[in-house]
């Protein structure tokens, strides 16, 4: 490593982060030392996000950030982990202190809010790319997972379903809107918001869960292939905002909010004893808890409108899927 290197890493990621006790030795040695609390699992995730695949060009790096932590933080949430540490890898064109200001702002700001430490990362020059590795917490046994769905359940979500793949028509100037409505669109396609405390609420609640990054369809899909069960979703349930409805016409809604990605909203699963509880722990954090449909017997995600089964053209996002 250069020395401008490390007055980088310094100036940007050392400054103002949060110091946690579990933290033996944190950036500035060859690995970081960290204690995972006895009694805990740590769970474990990391996500890519590469300039021109994951997000635009133009995007701000404030919202880079804001996105590359909710894309992380988003699978915590749906194991029902409490974050704690990340590690962040950066890959940079140029050194251009003005994007690493805003950039390193923008994490700060969420790192501090979710009590989180960057504890390590590595920094290349190369094409715009930032992996974060995050870290939480469960308690031993509770994590939620793909498995354990059954026949019977409810399925729900924590929150309105298409707005961000409206937003990125929107942003792409392919969809037109104006007023406070795109404004609602573009916020949930740049800045979306991980359901933290809705996951930790759903621990040993939930049957099933998983975090809607693909499209509720492709999603729901794979809590159904790990559980070896089916679903059945009630199109007219699907929680739509009112700034989708206004800048979009059904149709499109509706394409968006079944096989449109990047909500990071919770699908889960509850025995059906159990929604009333599941429902109130999720008021007491905030987050609404929409009734969808239901898991089947069968191995598919069928979507009923008017008594009629939908013909889904594609299931969600996949970035290795024939042209
Ligand atoms: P090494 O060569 O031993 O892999 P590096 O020179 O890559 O170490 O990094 C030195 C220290 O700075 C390490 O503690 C590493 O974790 C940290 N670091 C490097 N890049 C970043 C970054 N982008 N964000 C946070 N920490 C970083
Ligand atoms: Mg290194």
């Amino acid at each position: 490593m250069t020395l401008s290197e490390f007055n980088l890493i310094e100036r940007f990621f050392v400054r103002d982060n949060p110091q946690r006790k579990d933290v033996v030795l944190g950036i500035g040695d060859d690995c970081a030392l960290l204690n995972v609390p006895e009694g805990q699992s740590l769970a474990v995730s990391m996500d890519t996000l590469v300039e021109g695949v994951h997000f635009l060009h133009e995007t701000a790096a404030a919202d880079v950030a804001a996105k590359a932590m909710a894309v992380n933080l988003s699978d915590l949430a749906a194991v029902g982990a409490e974050p704690a540490w990340i590690t962040l890898s950066l890959s940079i064109p140029k050194i251009d202190l003005g994007w690493l200001q805003a950039f390193s702002d923008s994490l700060h700001e969420l790192l501090t809010h979710y009590g989180l430490q960057v504890v390590g990362g590595d920094t290349t020059k190369g094409p715009l790319s930032i992996t974060i590795q995050v870290h939480g917490f469960v308690p031993e046994n509770v994590a939620l997972r793909r498995s354990g769905a059954q026949a019977g359940d409810i399925v729900c979500v924590t929150g309105p379903l298409g707005d961000a793949s409206l937003g990125l028509l929107v942003a792409e100037h392919q969809l037109a809107a104006q007023g406070e409505h795109r404004d609602r669109l573009l916020e949930k396609f740049y800045r979306p918001k991980a359901k933290v405390a809705a996951g930790i609420a759903l621990r040993s609640r939930a049957t099933a869960a998983i975090d809607i990054s693909d499209g509720l369809v492709a999603d729901l899909g794979h809590i159904c292939k790990a559980s070896s069960v089916g679903a059945i979703i009630d199109a007219e349930k699907l929680p739509i905002s009112d700034a989708a409805r206004k800048v979009a016409n059904e149709q499109r809604v509706l394409d968006c909010a079944l096989t449109g990605g990047e909500d990071y909203e919770l699908c889960f699963t509850v025995d059906e004893d159990n929604f009333n509880k599941v429902k109130s722990a999720l008021e007491t954090v905030g987050v609404a808890c929409y009734e969808i449909g239901r898991i089947t017997g069968k191995s598919d995600v069928r979507v009923i409108k008017n008594g009629e089964t939908l013909q889904l053209d594609k299931g969600g996002f996949d970035h290795f899927a024939a042209a």
